[in-house]
């Protein structure tokens, strides 16, 4: 799955490329790629054909485009989702699935999706705490990216969950855009165990790891997101990659970089979670 870098990249390539220009046509190629628009394609394409494309905006792993008429496109990436921005006499993607045209024949822009979990749809927008969302972005967390991000109020949460401290990390109504890859690095940076209880995490040892996660999505923005399917590609079909500054992540038995320990992988709500034994001990 895609997290909150590399949905960043595409959310810049899609400012760049797409924001104001007007659309003319949509073409739905696969119904599953609107399965969330309830209303069908004939209903989504009305609701594109004649508007232009605002803004790219993005909250966590949200990503959305605002259209002139009030209303948003939210896209999901899903596993394997692209946004490709073409010229119109490029072939067709085997696995193309919308194709949307605009009025000034320029590019064209394609979501391509191999395995069909991604999709779009035409959302209702609200305004939550001065933003404007899509209906389902409503309940999302500020993530740490955001100039409004209130880290106090995020560190009060974390601790506010009584749960596993990792599980209260993906948890996005606490704070977005942390996903598995992210949270195992922060947990390996600040030197805490992920299945730690939240009541024994110190306000300055949360504050830390919420640093350490801001951080290492930083940096990965700054290499261009990172991806372990090569199916990812941003706006113009380049993957971006960052895997080689994974200390913990996908490193099952590679030694810690800080203390040399192997790498341990355990499972994980039907995942893993990648740690250091001697780093990040379970007490
Ligand atoms: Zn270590």
């Amino acid at each position: 799955m895609p997290e909150l870098p590399e949905v960043e990249v595409v959310r810049r390539g899609l400012e760049r490329h797409v924001t104001g220009r007007t659309i003319a046509s949509v073409d739905v190629l696969h119904p599953r790629a609107i399965r969330r628009h309830v209303p069908g394609a004939i209903d989504f394409a009305s609701r594109l054909v004649g508007h232009s494309l605002d803004a790219a905006r993005r909250r966590g792993k949200y990503l959305w485009v605002e259209l002139s008429s009030g209303e948003a496109v939210l896209a999901h990436l899903g596993m394997s989702g692209q946004m490709l921005v073409q010229s119109a006499d490029a072939p067709d993607e085997k696995h193309l699935r919308v194709r949307v045209r605009f009025a000034d024949d320029g590019p064209e822009l394609r979501f391509v999706d191999q395995r069909t979990f991604g999709g779009l749809s035409v959302e209702d927008t609200v305004v939550v705490d001065g933003e404007t969302l899509p209906e389902p972005v409503a309940h999302i967390a500020r993530d740490p990216m955001d100039p409004a991000f209130d880290l106090d109020a995020a560190v009060r949460a974390l601790r506010a969950k009584r749960t596993e401290v990792k599980r209260a990390l993906l948890d996005q109504t606490v704070v977005s855009g942390i996903g598995n890859i992210y949270a195992d690095e922060a947990l390996w940076r600040a030197r805490v165990h992920w299945a730690r209880p939240t009541e024994r995490l110190s306000a300055a040892k949360a504050r830390e790891l919420i640093g350490a996660a801001t951080d290492v999505m930083a940096e990965a923005l700054v290499a261009g997101g990172t991806s372990f399917d090569a199916l990812y590609v941003n706006v113009n079909g380049q993957s971006g990659y960052f895997d080689r500054s994974l200390a913990a992540y996908g490193q099952e038995g590679l030694p810690c970089p800080r203390c040399g320990s192997p790498i341990r992988r355990e499972p994980f709500m039907n995942r893993s979670s990648f740690s250091c034994p001697r780093c990040q001990r379970r007490s």
